[in-house]
């Protein structure tokens, strides 16, 4: 059994009373390994520690706090593989996708560490000539990361990038379906020498863990990504202290596709976006809309390709595919299914557990596309975050536009047409707050990210990601 201890203060420990969570490896539904359950002694202690540590690292120049952002950045990209390892055990993602993630939050680092040395200021000429305002940027002081299992080290990076880079301390509560990962990519940050306390990494319940960093006064952000029901936990949790939040939340992407589009760019985009990690990403395609000329024929590519991932275990074997992360993934993808075949719905394609042995204990489910779906169906209004996506045709744009926006969410979307004007069009209406076009990926290191509606709010990547840790402050000086 793998043994693993939380970072708090610079020191690796258990949880003060000795309790741990047990880690599956989804491959199999087995108990691999165990970390420390923090409990509110621990977290306090980990509180203090980054409060502690908050003076210096925030007086530390932007530069000299990047040296310790590279240095980690490097650690992360030497160890790469074994952490990509322990991601694939816990996650069930294969291990070339994981070895990508961990490069990721590697490239994460790397930027903040440039991107910190870039927080200017303005200067503001006022009415009268002997005055003047200066805008300056200054970090806000002890930041908690809340991060979800699906992109265990990526969406942590994000939050430990930012904080570090802007002069923050951080607490990270991680994930507790995969924390093994996290941890690991945490220790090379600590391995980089940032002093004690800097970064403090715990295990444990959410909702434990949640409101003692929620009702801390010590604690002045609150950075987390998960599910839109959490995040209304989470939100109201900050209130009674003020503090700065940012959400980013649950999705149901729509991708709309053109009959003037490069169909086989589009099939492809929809292969990968649909199923990528089994669904299970906030910016997986859950609704797409075809022009319905063009319906018959998306249909049949999309089938044809999607037939041709390989499922399996991703630690043993080269696939497309791993198991799903939590059997709760593979009962609600189920659900909704039946939910869409019981109102009309067609099964294209996937459906079910992949048939033999060696898939039998692990959380495995086919990729699924569900045809002539409509609105009145669960996979086209809740987020399934999992391997399924509903197909229907549209006939006019204002109709596409309609179709996806008739949803809580406004995370990201996507478009495929080789129309300029068409694009341009589609990409204004609808509401998200990230379009892809002709392309999949809406969210790039440098450019902002974040969610409109119920998808959450401020952002993260780009500089836009730093200021999420930085208080602004006018100073209005008069020339003697
Ligand atoms: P979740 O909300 O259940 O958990 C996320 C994190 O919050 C976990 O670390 C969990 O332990 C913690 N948590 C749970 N209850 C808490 C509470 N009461 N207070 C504080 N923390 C609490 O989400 P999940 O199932 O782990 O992740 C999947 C969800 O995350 C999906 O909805 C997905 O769309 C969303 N997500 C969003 C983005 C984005 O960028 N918008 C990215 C990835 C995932």
């Amino acid at each position: 059994m793998l043994k693993k201890q939380i970072l708090i203060n610079g020191a690796w420990v258990d949880a003060e009373n000795k309790d741990v969570i047990k880690v599956i490896n989804p491959a199999y539904g087995e108990v691999f390994a165990e970390v420390p359950k923090a409990h509110k002694a621990d977290v306090e202690k980990a509180i203090n520690a980054a409060a502690a540590a908050f003076e210096s690292w925030s007086s530390l120049s932007p530069s000299k706090r990047g040296a310790y952002l590279r240095k980690a950045s490097s650690l992360v990209f030497e160890r790469k593989e074994e952490i990509a390892k322990l991601m694939t055990m816990e996650q069930g993602k294969p291990y070339k996708e994981a070895l990508g993630e961990v490069e990721k939050g590697a490239t994460i680092l790397r930027y903040y560490a440039e991107e910190g040395e870039r927080i200017y200021g303005r200067i503001i000429a006022n009415e009268e000539e002997d005055f003047e305002s200066r805008v300056i940027y200054q970090p806000i002081g002890v930041a908690a990361a809340i991060s979800p299992w699906n992109y265990p080290i990526e969406l942590l990076a994000w939050k430990v990038g930012g904080a570090l880079a802007s002069g923050c301390t951080i607490i990270a509560k991680l994930p507790s379906e995969t924390p093994l990962s996290p941890l690991a990519f945490a220790e090379c940050v600590h391995d980089a020498g940032v002093p004690a306390g800097v970064i403090n990494a715990i295990t444990g319940s959410g909702s434990e863990i949640g409101p003692v960093l929620f009702d801390s006064k010590i604690v002045k952000k609150v950075a987390f990504t998960g599910s839109t029901e959490t995040g209304h936990e989470v939100l109201k949790g900050c209130i009674p202290t003020f503090k700065k939040v940012s959400l980013e939340l649950g999705g149901s992407l729509p991708t709309v596709i053109c009959r003037d589009c490069k169909l086989d760019l589009a099939v492809k985009g929809s292969v990968r976006r649909s199923f990528r990690n089994m669904g299970q990403i906030c910016i997986a395609i859950n609704r797409i809309y075809v022009e319905d000329d063009i319906y018959e024929e998306f249909i049949e590519k999309f089938v044809e390709e999607t037939r041709k991932l390989k499922i399996g275990d991703g630690s043993k074997e080269d696939c497309d595919l791993g198991p799903m992360c939590t059997m709760g993934g593979v009962k609600t993808s189920v659900s909704h299914i039946e939910d869409a075949v019981s109102k009309g719905a067609k099964i294209a394609c996937g459906g079910k557990k992949p048939e033999g042995a060696k898939y039998e204990k692990g959380y495995y489910f086919e990729p699924t596309i569900l045809r002539d779906v409509n609105h009145d169906m669960l996979v086209m209004k809740e987020e399934t975050f999992g391997p399924v996506v509903g197909v229907m045709p549209f006939s006019t744009y204002e109709e596409a536009v309609q179709l996806a926006n008739d949803s809580v969410y406004g995370l990201a979307s996507i478009i495929f047409t080789e129309s300029l004007s068409l694009a341009n069009y589609l990409s204004k209406k609808i509401d998200s707050g990230n379009v892809a076009i002709n392309n999949v990926d809406a969210g790039v290191i440098n450019a902002p990210y974040g969610g409109w509606k119920d998808s959450g709010f401020g952002h993260e990547h780009g500089p836009e990601g730093l200021y999420e840790y930085l208080l602004i402050k006018h100073i209005r000086i008069r020339y003697l």
